[in-house]
């Protein structure tokens, strides 16, 4: 990891660049460039439903196909993009590029439910909403198959401005989504207050449970408290069959992770989702 950082240059893609200092402003203007240039890259990570055991959609993740760096993971630049504001830019991108990808789909026949990371900033854009609308009605794109993947901590910037923006999105349709729940410091009192359709337990949870006990009665009681406010829960990290075979027995709506997919390139999508079948270590769920 430590090689990996060094050969990305740990200096310019440190999360906490001085805004206004020449590296800062130079790593902007190279990102700025990476649009312009097309080397971003949509990837996206199946999500399947657990018990039926189907494709039900995707996360997009976005890489950075560096000219000297290579394949620049998200950690590495999506906070500085954060910092500066250019985020905002960055999120068009991705949910110019998601909506494309869902039309492509729907052509194939396929209907997935897309999901796309919002950032602190995206959440404070009270225009937000009409621009995603703008996006996706030319495309013939339902809002109900976009969902919007927000932290706890990106609502807790700005709890009031952050309701308003979601409670507009959830008003045209638009699914809503808490990313990394449990590990935020948002109160049950502000969950209760947002128009959420998912909880999306964090794989830090889901990644230790097959050893932690702790972690497996977090993770059984966070699939409880969604399933009792009547939101749809998702776990992210799935990487094994006992994994999967644990949440499908606790209910948990839909998973995520290695053991079905890492993410890939976008145009890889709908052929990996063709030729998918369950996989065989699974335990007989009783239903089909
Ligand atoms: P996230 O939204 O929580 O996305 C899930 C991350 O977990 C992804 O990392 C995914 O590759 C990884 N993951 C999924 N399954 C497994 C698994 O089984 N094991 C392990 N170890 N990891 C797994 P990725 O793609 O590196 O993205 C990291 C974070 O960067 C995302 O976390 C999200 O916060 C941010 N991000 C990525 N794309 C975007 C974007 O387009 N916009 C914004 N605002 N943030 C983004
Ligand atoms: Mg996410
Ligand atoms: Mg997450
Ligand atoms: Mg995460």
């Amino acid at each position: 990891d430590a090689a990996k950082q060094r050969q990305c240059g740990s200096l310019i893609y440190h999360a906490q660049l001085d805004v206004g200092s020449q590296e800062s402003l130079s790593l902007l203007s190279e990102l700025r460039q990476a649009i312009a240039a097309g080397e971003l890259r949509l990837y996206l990570q199946p999500k399947v439903d657990l018990r039926a055991r189907k494709i039900v959609g995707a996360e997009a993740l976005v890489r950075w196909q560096h000219p000297t760096r290579g394949l620049v993971p998200p950690m590495q630049f999506i906070p500085f993009a954060e910092q500066t504001g250019f985020v905002r830019q960055l999120t068009a991108w991705v949910l110019a590029q998601t909506a494309a990808f869902s039309r492509q789909a729907l052509d194939a026949g396929l209907s997935l439910r897309l999901s796309v990371n919002l950032s602190t900033r995206d959440l404070l854009d009270q225009d937000l909403p009409a621009k995603i609308e703008a996006l996706l009605t030319p495309l013939g794109v339902a809002p109900q198959t976009l969902c919007l993947e927000i932290t706890e901590s990106a609502i807790m910037d700005d709890p009031e401005r952050a309701l308003s923006t979601l409670e507009h999105l959830s008003a045209q349709g638009f699914k809503l989504s808490i990313d990394d729940f449990g590990t935020g410091y948002s109160s049950l009192a502000y969950l209760k207050r947002l128009p959420v359709d998912e909880l999306k337990i964090d794989k830090s949870f889901v990644l230790a449970m097959e050893r932690d006990l702790d972690d497996a009665r977090i993770v059984r009681s966070t699939v409880e408290l969604a399933h009792n406010l009547g939101l749809s829960v998702v776990a992210e990290g799935v990487e094994t069959a006992r994994a999967w075979n644990l949440l499908a027995a606790l209910g948990c709506n839909e998973g995520q992770g290695y053991f079905l997919a890492k993410p890939m390139p976008a145009d890889q999508f709908l052929d990996w989702a063709k030729a998918w079948a369950p996989p065989s270590q699974l335990e007989e769920s009783g239903e089909s």
